[in-house]
């Protein structure tokens, strides 16, 4: 009988122990000294870093923060190079294996996510910094409806889809440049839906691919605008991402050009005309937004925050 029980209190130990690895914390390193007050993340669906390499690519905002700020242009997708997978990856810290989120348009997880909150998803930043700041005013704005799948909603403060391709530049960032002047928020994203439709329809890297992103060029100006027009901009690390790039009129392989993207940083005690040399994913894009706000990655996360961006 008491062997019985030593041996299912030993059982209960171990599962205990399991548990909290689980769902326990994950080291971030030391934390930053002055982080920012706002994070704005700016997503382009299907920009390869190839595109933005060429002097097709006629980006002056985008390739002004790149200059000016911190950069790389070796950030590698998680497999497969698809859109849901890469932006559940982007904003859950972690890769397919964990959060489940496998295919290109992936609305729920195809696998058991390793880890479950109690608003029953993978833990993503929105969630982190919901629990952290629950006053907190947390942006997302989509162009594709299915990023509403990929993100936490019931932490986010203001869900809403815009609309690039369906009218100028002005009216398609007007919901989100109003927001941003009159709300100020702690962290925003604004994910926009191309150049992914062009390359699908027309090609990477064709004229009009290059027309799209010029288009998107102006819209990421209009953000960058309304950051300084909210007195924010001494206090704003923005952050520019892909999910993946493409290549003639697709993408989901292995090829660089559908595996590689930029990730800029630009702002608030950001390395100014810096190559961030280490090894990125598209998943250490959450562990740097946790770390900029100070916050302990979960255990389940594989993302290594990119300290070598900013000043000590
Ligand atoms: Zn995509």
């Amino acid at each position: 009988m008491n062997k019985h029980f030593l041996f299912l209190g030993l059982v209960c130990l171990f599962s205990l122990s399991l548990l909290s690895c689980a769902t326990g914390r994950n080291s971030m390193g030391k934390k930053i000294k002055n982080g920012p007050k706002h994070v704005v993340l700016v997503g382009f669906d299907g920009l390869s870093a190839h595109a933005v390499k060429s002097d097709k690519a006629k980006m002056p905002v985008f390739k002004k923060l790149l200059e000016r700020g911190a950069g790389t242009l070796e950030n590698r997708s998680v497999l497969p190079s698809s859109s849901a997978v890469n932006w559940a990856s982007m904003f859950m810290g972690a890769g397919p294996e964990l959060h489940g989120y496998t295919e290109w348009g992936s609305a729920r997880p195809d696998l058991p996510p390793r880890v479950l909150t109690d608003n029953g998803m993978f833990p993503d930043i929105y969630y982190l910094l919901r629990k952290a700041r629950p006053e907190a005013e947390l942006g997302f704005f989509y162009e594709w409806g299915g990023m509403r799948r990929l993100v936490d909603t019931l932490s986010v403060s203001r869900l809403e889809p815009l609309a690039l391709s369906a009218g100028n530049t002005e009216q398609a960032v007007a919901g989100v440049t109003a927001y941003i002047r009159e709300k100020k928020p702690l962290f925003c994203s604004v994910i926009f839906g191309e150049p992914d439709g062009v390359g699908h329809g027309i090609g990477w890297e064709s004229p009009e691919y290059f027309a799209m992103l010029a288009h998107l060029d102006r819209a990421l100006g209009r953000i960058v605008q309304a950051v300084d027009d909210a007195g924010m901009t001494d206090e704003t690390v923005f952050i520019l991402a892909a999910d993946h790039g493409g290549i003639r009129k697709g993408h989901g392989g292995k090829t660089m050009e559908e595996m590689q993207t930029a990730i800029v940083f630009s702002g608030k005690g950001v390395k100014a005309g810096y190559r961030i040399p280490e090894s990125t994913m598209v998943f250490d894009i959450a562990g740097t937004v946790a770390w900029l706000f100070g916050l302990e990655a979960p255990q389940v996360w594989l993302a290594r925050p990119i300290k070598s961006a900013f000043e000590d």
